[in-house]
């Protein structure tokens, strides 16, 4: 077996696997990125609606800042994240718009003067400064207090990723393309690297590394309608699952969106309600404002899904060969605006629905989106039990996004925690050696090797494709938008016993070399240990939190569950995981638990919130009146950060502040 030496290792060319990978390789490391597909085609390219940045540049984010980005974060992750984690990542947000605009992105930008918006379904005009002119625009996005969501029309994505990946390419970063990592090389202790497959000819071969970084994306494809490209398949949460020590995070907390387009779940950016679309039922009744008042479309996800599934389960949704669905008009936002702002919707809606958005409303309703859950790291991204395995983006569970992450929170953290891992990465492959014994690697080797021989040559007789279909309508009719425990039971045993049925895997083509049939054989198995621990702690969690809701626990349970669900697979021959959980210190908590604003508001209080309220009332109390933002916020809840990144944001209004201050103007 081939076995290829690098400092740093990085697992997925998408945008969170590149980041970490440049910041590697500006320190002089050795650097090295796998990839299932040829970068630029990562699922980051398919983003359409933008990056959240507290830049405070439109008038609509006027007097945003970090503190209000953070708050925005903690209450749409339902408390579930890592309050230090959101902190540093609101901080560097701003940071890496400004960074991606040096590396060639075309942000929209703020034109000076009046524009007409549509606001809760009418025409608006506001005013934009002058001295904004030019400076990175945002839009409505996320349920967020401020307009913060930085745009390229809708195809944020596309463009972050083909610049980060010029970057990438410029700093002479080889990305090995076609090359499946699928299993990890470790002693229990330290990781050393992977191994992995080529898809193209078959071989295996071994990357060794001080650092191995795992930045594979979510792993939405265990369900069967889904918004994620057909690569999300979660082998890399299984990578760390199979080395038996590593753990993943709240893997139960999957996002549905509420607007993919029925019936094939292809997404229509969240950028549609964001500039003014607005939901429809069956009779055209536009009904979320009387579910919620304040937000309307425009709560957090979960509660979008939630309330549309409610409006359906009432006969409002309108009768189609795939199932009930409702309707998003973009009709109101006109022709100029959509051809502009939502271009890609226009051509998804022309090319896969034969609609036009201009005047035909548009078939959607809720289809999974986003995994927050994924490997569980420290807040330096590193795994907490396996020293050198590092994991950034939608695969990890850093844990900014607790059980539902904000739209436009998720590009921001593949290169905000792209910038910050990285660096952690770059130190850890400066002060490490390259240290392992050649003959785990051919231990590790051979057992891919075994697995591989078994397949091509063994009786087995299960079928791969007809597992996984049977593995993902488990997941869409048992573990979806509402669960409850009888069906999650049923989901467990159904799917354990595809489990063990997928000991007996048997193939028609026995090709070794560009077989998709074996590529089916060799992930089913790994995804189907993923889809057992979502559906395990989706089970044994028993409150409803963020997109997590369980139809007999209705309340969020700050007193029982305010935790964070660690999973492991120590016995490779178990059927099931081994859960434990992870508490969140209230005492530690810059933004004790309380009300998101939206939703419905029945939590179970935690005996120690009111305690840490008061003692934040006090801290405040005592600083005083005079003490800045940045003063308050470092007495409540200090956060680490690498220490370039430690400065201030600048946003233009300090400026003109400043210099109306100093010309003695009002
Ligand atoms: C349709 C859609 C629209 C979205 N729009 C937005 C938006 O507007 N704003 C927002 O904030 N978020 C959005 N998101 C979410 C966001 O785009 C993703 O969370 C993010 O881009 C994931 O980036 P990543 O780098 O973590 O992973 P990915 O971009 O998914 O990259 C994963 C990489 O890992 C590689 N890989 C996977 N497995 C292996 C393996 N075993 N071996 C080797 N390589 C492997 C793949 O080839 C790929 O290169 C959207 C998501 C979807 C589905």
């Amino acid at each position: 077996m081939k076995i290829i030496y690098t400092d740093t290792l990085v697992v997925g060319a998408g945008l969170a696997g590149l980041r970490v990978a440049i910041a590697s390789k500006e320190r002089g490391l050795d650097t090295l990125v796998l990839s299932l597909v040829p970068a630029k085609r990562s699922h980051s390219v398919a983003a359409q609606g933008g990056m959240q940045a507290s830049l405070a540049n439109t008038i609509k984010g006027e007097g945003d800042d970090e503190d209000i980005h953070f708050q925005d974060t903690v209450k749409g992750s339902d408390w579930g994240c890592d309050q230090d984690v959101a902190r540093m990542f609101a901080h560097c947000a701003p940071k890496a718009v400004r960074e991606l605009a040096q590396w060639g992105v075309p942000w929209t930008r703020v034109t000076k003067g009046d524009r007409q918006v549509i606001v809760n379904a009418e025409k608006v005009t506001i005013t934009e400064a002058e001295e904004a002119h030019g400076l990175i625009n945002a839009r409505d996005f996320g349920g967020t207090k401020k307009w913060r969501t930085c745009y390229t029309a809708d195809g944020a994505g596309h463009s972050l990723l083909y610049a980060v990946d010029n970057k990438a390419i410029s700093l002479g970063i080889p990305v090995h393309e076609r090359m499946e990592a699928l299993s990890l090389i470790h002693d229990g202790e330290r990781c050393h690297g992977v191994i992995a497959r080529c898809l193209i000819t078959g071989e295996l071969c071994a990357y060794i590394a001080k650092s191995t970084t795992i930045a594979t994306g979510g792993y939405g494809r265990i369900y069967s309608v889904s918004t994620n490209a057909v690569i999300c398949e979660g082998i890399g949460q299984a990578l760390a699952l199979d080395t038996g020590v590593a753990t993943l995070g709240n893997m139960e907390a999957v996002q549905f969106h509420p607007t993919a387009i029925v019936p094939v779940g292809i997404l229509t950016t969240e950028g549609c309600r964001g500039d003014g679309g607005v939901l429809r039922d069956k009779d055209g009744y536009r009904f979320m404002p009387d579910y919620e008042p304040e937000k309307k479309e425009l709560a957090s996800r979960d509660v979008v899904s939630r309330r549309m599934t409610e409006h359906m389960r009432k006969g409002k949704g309108v009768n189609s060969p795939y199932g009930p669905h409702l309707w998003l008009d973009i009709t109101l936002l006109g022709q100029k605006h959509i051809d502009t702002n939502l271009r890609e919707v226009k051509e998804i809606c022309e090319n896969f629905l034969g609609i036009d958005p201009v005047k035909d409303w548009i078939p959607v309703r809720p289809t999974q989106h986003y995994s927050m859950g994924g490997i569980r790291t420290k807040a330096n991204g590193e795994s907490p039990q396996l020293s050198g395995l590092f994991s950034v983006g939608e695969a990890a569970c850093w844990d900014m996004h607790g059980f539902n992450r904000l739209g436009g929170n998720s590009l921001a953290e593949t290169v905000v925690g792209g910038m910050i891992i990285g660096k952690y990465v770059a130190d850890f492959g400066e002060q490490n050696s390259l240290v392992v014994d050649t003959d785990l690697i051919a231990l590790f080797g051979k057992q891919l090797q075994t697995e591989v021989d078994q397949l091509i040559e063994g009786e087995g007789t299960e079928d791969p494709f007809k597992l996984k279909a049977a593995m993902q309508k488990i997941m869409m009719d048992y573990v979806g938008i509402f669960r409850n425990g009888p069906e999650l039971e049923l989901a467990v045993n159904q799917l354990t016993e595809l489990l063990e049925r997928s000991k007996n895997l048997g193939l028609k083509c026995k090709k070794r070399h560009a077989n998709p049939e074996l590529v089916e054989a060799l992930r089913v198995k790994r995804m189907l240990k993923v889809a057992v621990t979502v559906a395990c702690g989706a089970l044994a969690r028993t409150e409803s939190r963020g997109a997590h809701s369980r139809e007999d626990f209705p309340q969020r349970n700050d007193q029982d569950w305010l935790n964070r669900t660690l999973t492991r697979w120590p016995d490779a021959n178990s059927l099931r995981p081994e859960m434990s959980y992870e508490a969140l210190d209230v005492m530690r908590m810059e933004l004790p638990p309380g009300y998101r604003g939206y939703g419905v508001d029945n939590a179970i209080a935690h005996p120690d919130t009111q305690k840490r309220q008061q003692q934040v009332e006090a801290i405040l109390a005592e600083l005083g009146d005079d003490a800045d933002r940045y003063a308050k916020q470092a007495a409540l809840m200090p956060f680490e950060l690498p220490e370039e990144y430690k400065p201030r944001n600048q946003r233009f209004t300090d400026t003109v502040a400043k210099t109306d201050a100093e010309s003695g103007e009002k």
